[in-house]
């Protein structure tokens, strides 16, 4: 049977070694054991849902698949070889294959900021969120003790998607948390900061000012228009001369596909793989997801969930026609069906279906579609019943003591 390395175990690489199934012999190399369900992760972050629900292991998902848990570290394209170095044990580990298929994801773009990969927390893994919560959490604690503004103060760089959803479900638990338990405390501040003088300015200009409107009615303070252009160990300074302290600085201000696809000689355009209808980057080797650079209907696919997932899913399909011939095969097509970002309890905007949605109904429908597009019905019964017992009951502040709250 034909081998197959998948390499990423997230929506792309994981969706594609699902469908695939036994037809081949599929290994998935990755990192972590689990697919993150990133369109929660704001909500992890403030406890809303817990962490663990919205993790699914890759071998629950693609149970016909081996999984290989570890960093990819080389690929030889044209001898199919691909160097990993294993989680466990010492040393290095080489595979072989017949076809690959790159679903590495992105990483975090600091664009050069001074200061970013040593001050600021990064939003994008399991761990940051956590990593965020306990943070902050610690910081009200200490400053019941100590009370200096800057530690309850949180500065968000980035108002895109991931930017606006973490602001705004950090202003809605910060502050009832606060007011509730940390009296003593000075009041919590969220400021979101971004080069661009609007928020989510992938969305239309009056969807943006809708977003702008709510996140400003739960109290985040929108510091537009200007770049950040240092992180210091206690705040940021902005490019007007502005200087704010802030003991906590996410870092939500972009993405850039994995580094390591660049590094094989094969085709990119600003770093991601230029793949053909079929998805195929060179003859038997397959990009999707955030690496891939995939033109499909309505101009290049962006870097979301939802491309990832359609994308996995074709190869999926038809992976295993693909490696013997492609001619008669359908090409990948897909049209986004709209979206939304979520901006704290009862509040979203976006749009689904060619349609602007805002306020409580675009709550509803982000509840709704992410919900069902949660991988397991245990986890979707899951994180119904943690949306309901935060409904029902005051923030939950506990912290889980680690010797790794800081920025890294
Ligand atoms: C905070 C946040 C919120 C988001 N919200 C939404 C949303 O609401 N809707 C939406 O559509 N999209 C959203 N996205 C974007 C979405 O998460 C990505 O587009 C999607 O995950 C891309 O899928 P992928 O398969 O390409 O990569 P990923 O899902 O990121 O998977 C890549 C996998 O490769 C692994 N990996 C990477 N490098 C290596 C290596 N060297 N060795 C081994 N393994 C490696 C990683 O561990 C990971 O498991 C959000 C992203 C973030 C960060």
């Amino acid at each position: 049977m034909r081998r197959v390395v998948i390499l990423g175990g997230g929506f792309s690489g994981t969706s594609a070694a699902r469908g695939i199934g036994r037809r081949l012999e599929v290994t998935v190399v990755s990192q972590d054991n689990f697919l993150l369900f990133t369109p929660m992760l704001a909500e992890a972050a403030v406890g809303d849902v817990d962490p663990r629900h919205i993790v699914t292991p890759i071998r629950q998902l693609a149970p016909h698949a081996r999984l290989v848990q570890g960093v990819v570290e080389r690929v030889e394209v044209d001898r199919r070889s691909i160097v990993i170095r294993p989680l466990f044990g010492d040393g290095v580990m080489q595979l072989e294959a017949d076809n690959i298929v790159f679903a590495l994801g992105s990483v975090p773009n600091t664009f050069g900021v001074p200061g970013v990969e040593e001050h600021a927390l990064p939003f994008k893994e399991i761990g940051d969120a956590l990593r965020i919560r306990n943070r902050l959490l610690a910081l009200l604690e200490h400053s019941t003790q100590t009370p200096d503004p800057s530690f309850t103060r949180v500065v968000v760089v980035g108002a895109g998607y991931s930017g606006a959803e973490i602001s705004g479900a950090l202003a809605d638990f910060l502050r009832p948390a606060a007011a509730r338990f940390y009296e003593e405390a000075p009041p919590p501040a969220v400021i979101l900061v971004d080069a661009v003088p609007r928020v989510t300015p992938a969305l239309s200009p009056s969807l943006s000012a809708a977003a702008a409107r709510a996140l400003e009615a739960r109290g985040v303070e929108l510091a537009l228009g200007s770049a950040v252009t240092e992180v210091r160990p206690g705040g940021i300074t902005l490019a007007n001369g502005r200087k704010i302290d802030a003991a906590t600085v996410i870092w939500a201000a972009g993405v850039k596909p994995s580094p390591l696809v660049a590094q094989l000689g094969l085709p990119v355009d600003k770093g991601r793989l230029v793949v053909d209808g079929h998805l195929q980057v060179a003859p038997g080797v397959f990009a999707i997801g955030d690496v891939a650079r995939v033109e499909a209907g309505e101009g290049v696919s962006p870097p979301t969930a939802q491309f990832a997932l359609r994308q996995g899913r074709y190869l999926g399909r038809y992976l295993p026609d693909l490696v013997h011939e492609s001619k008669s095969i359908p090409e990948f097509r897909y049209k986004t069906k709209g979206e939304l970002v979520s901006l704290g309890h009862r509040n979203a905007v976006g749009r689904t279906l060619g349609v602007p949605v805002s306020g409580f109904i675009g709550w509803f429908l982000w509840r709704t579609y992410y919900l069902w597009q949660l991988p397991s019905g245990l986890r979707k019964a899951r994180v119904a019943l943690d949306w309901t017992l935060d409904l029902l009951f005051p923030p939950d502040i506990a912290w889980i003591p680690s010797s790794d709250l800081g920025p890294r």
